[in-house]
């Protein structure tokens, strides 16, 4: 650890945005947590009004808990909103900016873009798709991905987007439990110089049996290494080429006119807690929501490229890389592929040549960018970033400060932001021009966001910004949000009662996240991961979270994972599994060195009682570390549902090895 950072934690330093950036902001000033506060549904309406609708709507919110309506009679289009409003004003100006794993690059503006959209959206009308209709996607991260998203939205058709790294039996579960009529998908992608072949994985994903699907249309990109050839196919008569039938398209087509409240997607969550969820978003509330946080938490303006590196399968790729940008005529960049090809300083060269102005990734991600060195990013010039953000899980404060410190130069704001499929966008985060951070912390509730931190009974400490916090010092609790908010979930796709059991029913009346969170004595929120990861152990909660912090921040280790296991006495034993930063060997002298090490930093009841020192941990496909999975391995159970496991064998190669450790 470099001494500048253990300088920096020791002093628990805030960061305060520089004034350049507070001047050219686009929210500096603080009262807009009071107003929002004061608000919320006034707050709410203001910026659906900056959105263009068809017609207006009667009233702005009904809240019968467990459901919430928003602009209730308002019709709109969100394709409508994303590109033609551009195209219109500001036609010349680029959408999106792709570059392909491979190297080839490809520019659209939002005339082209509109061009696009209209032609596929008329290709899937002619293969039988209407308002009200499903349609999946199987794509690699290419520009055509986020055309076909809005293709649908601009007909009424409900998308489901299944991450490309998803299997066929993953796929055609999604597919049927949404009932898509079309299925939209590539020959193949790239992935780590190889070709993954979507088609394929689409043709075993119909022999598995997607009765509903009337069509597959098919991207043809890859050609003969995809290893898929349309007309020889078994399912040939269901494949159509969108070379041949989005080509003879005409450019025009009207958008639908969509109630507020009407279908816009169904997103499966990633899983890492049990069976993939299929999360419903509508149009009027996502819209406003997602545009709404991507001005203010971005401060997105007309000159940046903003670089949302989460591919289109998750939502982080939804809201701000298709959605939320594109609503505020905003340039995105999509990258297709994987950060290490074809060397490990991809994104800084991705950033360096196409002057990236913003970067939101993930703490998976800048952990790996920790363990693979500085000369990476060292070697590019990352002057043009201006705003760095981070999601998915929480983040260690000494990733947090290397992010700000290596990545942005000193220069650049990080918003930490939490939020979840559900929420549809962002909830906590500090704003850019206003927020002082503090690294690890995400700071604040979004404007018109109340966030509660609650124990057992539902009873806890309410926060909406700087004003109104009150900070116990170190008390910790389930995150509650306590008001509905616009881009809020609908519910879960064909299971009602799953929805409010899930979220519902732990507090009536307010949305339970799953979440565990602890206020400071200033009124900051941190992030404790899930509530199924945080401890018991003497009677004392502590969160996986923070003993992985503190792992963390010794030199040697380059990632943990923490997990409580069952012990007769303290309830809870606390058990990591540890993987070395390059140079360092997994001696006993070091694992009794790392215990003493958290016992150092948070006491001697977060000692852990062992260490197990690794190779991999088990992620899921969007890079978050599967703690349930670990527990089985540590309490020599069956390993639980691993099929949203990025690589199963990571895991099952894993309990073999601790088995033989502990026999
Ligand atoms: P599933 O719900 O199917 O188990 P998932 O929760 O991983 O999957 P997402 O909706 O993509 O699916 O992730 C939301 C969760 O990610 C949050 O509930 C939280 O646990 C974690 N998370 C996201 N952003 C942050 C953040 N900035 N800090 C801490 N945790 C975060
Ligand atoms: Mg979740």
């Amino acid at each position: 650890m470099s001494d500048t950072i253990q300088t920096l934690l020791q002093e628990n330093r805030h960061f305060s945005p520089s004034p350049e950036f507070v001047a050219q902001a686009n929210a500096s000033d603080v009262s807009i947590y009071e107003s929002a506060a004061a608000d919320p549904i006034g707050f709410w309406e203001g910026w659906a009004q900056r959105l263009d609708w068809f017609e207006p709507w009667h009233t702005v919110c009904d809240f019968q808990p467990p459901h919430a309506k928003w602009f209730l009679g308002g019709k709109l289009n969100a394709a409508f909103n994303c590109v033609d409003r551009h195209a219109a004003a500001t036609p010349d100006r680029r959408a999106i900016v792709f570059e392909g794993e491979p190297g080839d690059t490809r520019t659209l503006t939002y005339a082209q873009l509109k061009d696009e959209v209209s032609q596929v959206a008329n290709a899937l009308k002619e293969l039988g798709v209407t308002k009200g209709d499903r349609v999946s996607i199987y794509m690699p991260m290419i520009a055509e991905l986020a055309i076909a998203m809005l293709a649908c939205a601009r007909i009424g058709a409900g998308h489901t987007v299944v991450f490309g790294g998803f299997s066929a039996e993953s796929l055609q579960e999604r597919t049927n439990d949404a009932k898509a009529k079309v299925i939209i998908t590539a020959d193949g992608g790239w992935r780590r110089g190889n070709v993954v072949p979507l088609l394929k994985i689409v043709e075993d994903a119909l022999d598995l049996g997607c009765p509903q699907v009337e069509k597959v249309l098919v991207f043809e990109r890859i050609g003969e290494k995809a290893g898929a050839d349309l007309a020889v196919s078994r399912h040939s008569h269901l494949l159509e080429s969108w070379t041949e039938v989005v080509g003879r398209q005409s450019n025009d087509c009207p958008c639908e006119v969509m109630d507020s409240e009407d279908l816009l997607f169904i997103l499966y969550t990633s899983g890492s807690t049990g069976k993939p969820k299929g999360i419903v978003h509508t149009t009027g509330g996502y819209l406003t929501g997602t545009f709404a946080t991507t001005k203010l938490v971005f401060d997105l303006k007309e000159d940046d490229l903003h670089f949302c590196t989460a591919d289109c399968g998750w939502v982080t790729g939804h809201s701000y890389v298709v959605y939320g940008p594109l609503a505020n005529g905003g340039t995105v960049l999509m990258y297709e592929g994987a950060p290490d090809t074809p060397d490990k300083d991809r994104f800084w060269k991705i950033i360096e040549k196409h002057k990236a102005t913003i970067l939101y990734t993930a703490p998976t991600a800048i952990r790996a960018f920790m363990k693979w060195g500085l000369e990476y990013p060292q070697r590019c010039d990352l002057s043009s970033l201006r705003l760095l953000g981070s999601v998915g899980e929480p983040i260690n404060p000494e990733a947090w400060i290397w992010y700000q410190e290596h990545i942005g130069g000193g220069r650049c704001p990080v918003v930490d932001t939490w939020w979840q499929t559900e929420t549809g966008a962002i909830m906590i985060t500090a704003l850019p021009g206003i927020t002082p951070t503090k690294p690890g912390s995400a700071t604040w509730p979004f404007p018109g966001i109340k966030i509660s931190v609650v124990g057992e009974e539902g009873v806890g400490v309410t926060v909406a910004g700087p004003q109104s916090t009150h900070g116990v010092p170190g008390v910790g609790g389930y995150l509650v949000i306590e008001h509905p908010w616009p881009s809020m979930t609908r519910g879960i796709y064909n299971d009602p009662d799953r929805y409010e059991k899930t979220y519902w029913s732990k507090f009536p009346g307010k949305y339970f996240a799953g979440d565990g969170v602890k206020l400071d004595d200033e009124g900051y929120l941190w992030l404790l991961g899930r509530v199924d990861d945080i401890m018991l152990v003497a009677g004392h909660n502590i969160s996986t979270m923070e003993v992985e912090s503190a792992l963390v921040s010794h030199p040697s280790v380059a990632e943990a994972a923490v997990i409580g296991k069952s012990h007769e006495l303290k309830g809870q034993a606390i058990s990591a599994f540890v993987i070395l930063r390059g140079g360092f060997e997994p001696t006993d002298g070091l694992v009794d060195e790392l215990k003493k090490h958290v016992a150092h930093k948070i006491g001697a009841i977060a000692r852990p009682d062992d260490i197990f020192i690794s190779a991999e941990l088990p992620k899921t496909r969007s890079g978050k570390i599967m703690r349930r999975l670990l527990r089985d391995v540590a309490e020599g159970r069956a390993l639980g549902d691993t099929t949203t496991l990025a690589d199963p064998t990571v895991v099952s190669s894993l309990k073999t090895q601790y088995e033989d450790k502990e026999s």
